[in-house]
This record gives structure tokens, C-alpha cells and sequence, in this order.
């Protein structure tokens, strides 16, 4: 048993079952032991890879996406451009070196990073040092500095924990992580979760058995505060749903398969699938508008990926232009693609005129 699940089980020793967005907390980023904070888990040599690692077309795609943003801002003459969760930096490196296409743009950017590890703080900031930026690191949106803004987030949405519910022939009750036969186990609390109501309105159509997962948007409902008093946009790009519905998605991938989430707690990235309905239902109470979601595939075709693709591989030798090849084909194909499972949604400020990308 690793020394996260020993202090786990102590924690369900002295105050009962834990809900599993507690669980999900402490397993990515417990300070000493959470899965963020003690490795960098990105690439074909650690966990899984990620949209910005499988190539640079990513992150310059998104880049121009971004200059496009301020164009349609009316060109602020200062715009901190923010990504939250930014791994390895590649993503941000990539979108700053296609901004230089417009350098009306690239000069008037202010990089800003919202991350809680140490661990991959410090790799962001040796990714970045190669490029010319002063980056300034915040913990979380609350010390992010006043005035227009275009943000961005690559899966990021779906490492923020979950809460579940499950509904029984009793009513609702909260499903949460106890221990059972010696071993850390599901279970659903006894007592009826009664404010169900203020969570799912519709609480009374579902069937008995469905799991009703309920994220905390906190990060996104600040950030289209911010951009419903500033100015600007956010996009964020993740897996998921495009309509509430019900199932369990919580997932442990290691090793680049899937494991049983409660299995080796803290060794395993842990993630639940963004509900795209409640991201834009919460973007939309804050005061921005919501364009979207459309799938990845869709919105990096849109914006031209297919193109940058042949200009990389022309000229090249046989194996660069397949592994170019290849690439696209990762990014925006379908599965075991990421074009399709993968999707954009966009949080613009109404006075915002088009933003591309979006068509369908
Ligand atoms: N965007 C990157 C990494 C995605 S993994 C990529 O596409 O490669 C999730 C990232 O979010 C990691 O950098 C992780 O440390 C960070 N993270 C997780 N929870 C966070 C939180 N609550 N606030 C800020 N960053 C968080």
C-alpha cells in the first residue's frame, strides 16, 4: 500500500467514506504524494499523451486562433494571454511562436500560467526559457491581473474533481470511497442526498441506477466573469459529453491503459469527462456567450490544420512527411483519433464579433 492510501484510509477511518471528488483531489494533487505534483507524466514515456505532444501544428493552430481573438476584441493595446493547466509548456511555446505571424499581436501579449505543481512549474518554466517571454505562474485565477484577456486550456477541465450521485429505489444518495474488505471500495452513502434538486433539476426523470456526475466549475465561472467584464475569450478544448446526460466516466489511465480508479491512488491520472451543457450553462450565468462545442477534429480543420500539415511535410524526406502525416491524423481523425471524442467550446464576450473555428 503506497503511503497516499495509508493516509486515505486514515482519513476514512476517522471521519467515514469520503466523496469522490475529495478522493479525486487528493489524488492529483495531495502536496507531497498527488499525481501532478510528483512527476511529469506527459509522452509516449510516461502516462499518456497529450494533444500539444503529439505535434506542434496543436498549439500553432490555436495560436492563430488566439490572434484572431484580439482582432475581433477591437486589437487592445495589452492582452494577457492565460492557460491553465499548461503541462510541459509545449503548448504555449507552440501558440507563441505562430503569433509572431501577427506581431501587432505577439507584441502586445502578456503570458500568464495557472498551475499547481512544482514539478511541471519547473518544466514549464525550462520550456519556456527559449522563448522571449517573461511568463508570471499564479496558483489559481484569483491572482490573475485585471484587463482583456484570451484564455486557454487543453485538458485541464477534466482533471478538476467530481463529485457522484446514484439514484436508488430510496432516492438519491452520494456515491463515495470507503473501505471494504480491507480494501478502499465504492459505497454509496446511506443517508438520501436531498438538494439534489439544486443540482440536477431534472432529478425526477432519471432511472433508478443512473450515476449523475457533478463537477465544480469554480476556474470557469471566474474566468467568464472576467472576460464578461474585460473582454476577450476562452477556449477549452477536452473530452466529454455535448449534453448532460448520466454514467459513470471517472478514469485512471496509467501506462497509457486503463486501471481501477481506486487502485494505487496518486500513481494514476484520474479524470472524469467534461459535461459540455453544464461548462456552457455556467459560462452563460457568468455573462459570456458560449459558440460551440464542435468536435477537435472540426475546429482544427477549420482553422487550417490540414494545410500547416502539407507545408511541413513538403520537401521533407519520406519518414518526416509520414510521421507529419500521422500527426494530423491523431489530432483530427476519429477514433483511436482524438478528432472526435475531443472538443472545442468557446467563451467569448457578447460584444465579440466572429470567432473562427466554430463552423459546422
Ligand atoms: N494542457 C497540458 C496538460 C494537461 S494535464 C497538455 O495538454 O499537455 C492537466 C494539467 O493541469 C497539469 O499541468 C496539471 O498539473 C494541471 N492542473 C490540475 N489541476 C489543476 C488546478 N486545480 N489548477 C491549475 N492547474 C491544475
Amino acid at each position: 500500500m503506497n503511503a497516499l492510501e495509508k493516509e486515505i484510509r486514515a482519513l476514512i477511518e476517522s471521519e467515514g467514506p469520503i466523496p469522490v471528488s475529495r478522493y479525486m483531489a487528493l489524488c492529483l494533487g495531495h502536496p507531497r504524494h498527488g499525481y501532478y505534483i510528483t512527476r511529469d507524466p506527459f509522452g509516449a514515456a510516461g502516462d499518456f499523451v497529450t494533444a500539444p505532444e503529439v505535434s506542434q501544428m496543436f498549439g500553432e493552430m490555436i495560436g492563430i486562433w488566439c490572434a484572431e481573438v484580439w482582432r475581433a476584441a477591437g486589437e487592445p493595446a495589452k492582452i494577457n494571454l492565460i492557460e491553465f493547466g499548461p503541462g510541459r509548456g509545449t503548448l504555449m511555446v507552440d501558440m507563441l511562436r505562430a503569433a509572431k505571424v501577427v506581431p501587432a499581436f505577439r507584441a502586445t501579449i502578456d503570458v500568464h500560467l495557472v498551475e499547481t505543481s512544482p514539478t511541471l512549474t519547473e518544466r514549464q518554466r525550462r520550456t519556456l526559457s527559449t522563448s522571449d517571454t517573461t511568463p508570471r505562474w499564479h496558483e489559481s485565477v484569483t491572482t490573475l491581473p485585471a484587463g482583456p484577456l484570451v484564455v486557454v486550456a487543453n485538458e485541464f477541465i477534466d482533471a478538476l474533481p467530481v463529485d457522484q450521485f446514484v439514484k436508488t429505489e430510496t432516492g438519491w444518495h452520494e456515491r463515495r470511497v470507503g473501505v471494504r474488505d480491507g480494501k478502499l471500495a465504492f459505497a454509496l452513502d446511506p443517508a438520501p442526498f436531498p438538494q439534489i434538486e439544486t443540482l440536477l433539476p431534472d432529478s425526477a426523470r432519471a432511472r433508478t441506477g443512473a450515476l449523475f456526475e457533478r463537477r465544480d466549475l469554480t476556474p470557469v465561472r471566474e474566468i467568464a466573469r472576467r472576460i464578461a467584464a474585460d473582454g476577450g475569450a476562452a477556449l477549452f478544448i477536452d473530452y466529454g459529453h455535448t449534453q448532460s446526460g448520466f454514467g459513470d466516466t471517472l478514469q485512471a489511465v496509467r501506462d497509457h491503459k486503463p486501471i481501477d480508479p481506486l487502485q494505487d491512488p496518486g500513481e494514476a491520472d484520474l479524470t472524469a469527462h467534461v459535461d459540455f451543457e453544464a461548462l456552457a450553462r455556467t459560462a452563460m450565468q457568468a455573462g459570456t456567450h458560449a459558440i460551440g462545442p464542435v468536435t477537435q477534429g472540426q475546429f482544427l480543420r477549420n482553422l487550417g490544420i490540414e494545410l500547416r500539415a502539407e507545408n511541413l511535410a513538403r520537401g521533407k524526406d519520406a519518414a518526416t512527411a509520414a510521421a507529419v502525416e500521422a500527426a494530423l491524423a491523431r489530432l483530427i481523425g476519429p477514433s483511436p483519433g482524438m478528432g472526435e471524442l475531443f472538443k472545442a467550446i468557446a467563451l467569448v464576450h457578447p460584444a465579440l464579433g466572429g470567432i473562427p473555428g466554430f463552423d459546422t
